[in-house]
């Protein structure tokens, strides 16, 4: 074992704090990360503050970690020391199951969550990127490209593939009207691949502010969700929306801008259930959906896609001790568009 420093919630209700724990050595096919950046996900902060109801405390988030191998078991073939290495949102799974065998990791029974998970190894709570180092098995580590700031690359690990995923696997492309609603960590990310994937590109916000900044990422146009006139006025004309509001709103809103056969996807995860009218979705045959992050192999395929295509997230680099300013501030849908901390720094 050796010695770890990180943030931590120790409770609902407290800001994180400092915390010193300890990690198991790398076993033979492990390795040891020396941790240089993490992004700050919404789901951290659903997490830390037990939203969802299933916390186990003491709680360091953070799935979006970039930094530097230091250490390689003697059977790790994929990696070796000094490479420029990732880890998302999950640190292992049963690799059988019909899921694993599918490249689909994240909805395996056995699948293992980067924080806020049971460690294979130990029975103990897994503890994520809000510290200084991680042990992860080599096949649950991912390549940054050469091409991509590491910085900006961390927030891909899971805003990147969780808005990439979807439109892959229901082919957004060219011809096609996309819109997105939010522009947060996930939202600004969408916005970039929808773009990327030829498709005509429609932001849904509650912040009047973010127009300029959506046009820049890659929208089309920008329909501020609060106006019912403008809402009116986009209704049965989207082949795909991409939801990523992590607060309470109304669905029913979005399905009717959908055209026939169009679909609702959900990414975003708001602690209270939405309720749905048969209504919206039976009209014009539309349908509703959930996606969760990406698989391990489509996570290399879209980091590899980003380094191809210069495309990375916009980032506010923060120091360890501005976490819980930087909740609060997420909160106020004030980020610019994803806090990445400087671990290393
Ligand atoms: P974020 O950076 O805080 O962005 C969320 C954005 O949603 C806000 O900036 C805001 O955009 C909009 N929003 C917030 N509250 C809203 C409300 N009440 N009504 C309408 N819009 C609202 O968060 P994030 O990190 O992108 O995460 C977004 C959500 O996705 C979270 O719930 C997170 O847990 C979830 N998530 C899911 C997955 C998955 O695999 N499915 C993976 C990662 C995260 P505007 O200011 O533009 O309105
Ligand atoms: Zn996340
Ligand atoms: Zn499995």
């Amino acid at each position: 074992m050796f010695t770890t420093k990180g943030y931590a919630a120790h409770s609902a209700h407290e800001p994180l704090k400092p915390f010193t724990f300890e990690r198991r050595e790398p076993t033979p096919v492990d390795v040891r990360i020396e941790i240089l950046f993490c992004g700050v996900c919404h789901s951290d902060l659903h997490t830390a503050r037990n939203e969802w109801g299933s916390t186990t405390y003491p709680c360091v988030p953070g799935h979006e970690i970039v930094g530097r191998v230091v250490k390689a078991g003697h059977e790790v073939k994929k990696f070796k020391e000094g490479d420029r290495v990732a880890v998302g949102c999950m640190v292992d799974s049963c690799r059988t199951c019909p899921d694993c065998e599918e490249g689909l990791e994240q909805f395996c029974e056995g699948m293992i969550l980067t924080y806020n998970g049971k460690d294979k190894h130990t029975g103990a709570v897994t503890y994520g990127g809000y510290s200084t180092s991680i042990v992860v098995d080599q096949n649950f580590v991912l390549r940054i490209p050469e091409k991509l700031d590491l910085a900006a690359a961390a927030p891909l690990l899971c805003a990147g593939i969780t808005t990439y995923s979807p439109m892959r696997h229901w082919k957004v492309n060219e011809g096609q009207k996309v819109g997105v609603v939010g522009l947060g960590g996930l939202g600004h990310m969408a916005v970039k691949f929808a773009n990327a994937f030829g498709a005509e590109v429609v932001l849904f916000t509650t912040s009047p502010g973010k127009t300029d900044d959506a046009k820049r990422f890659g929208a089309h146009e920008v329909v501020l969700s609060r106006d019912e006139e403008a809402m009116k006025r986009q209704m049965n004309s989207f082949d795909f929306i991409l939801d990523t509001a992590s607060g309470k709103h109304d669905l029913n809103a979005y399905l009717g801008l959908l055209k026939h056969d169009g679909r609702l996807i959900l990414v975003g995860i708001p602690p209270e259930p939405a309720p749905i009218g048969a209504m919206p979705l039976i009209r014009q045959r539309r349908r509703l959906a959930g996606s969760l992050i990406g698989g391990i192999a489509e996570t290399q395929e879209m980091l590899d896609f980003c380094a191809d295509r210069g495309i990375t997230c916009e980032i506010e680099m923060i120091p360890m001790e501005k976490i819980n300013k930087a909740y609060e501030r997420m909160l106020k849908s004030d980020v610019k568009y994803r806090f990445v901390i400087d671990v290393g720094g």
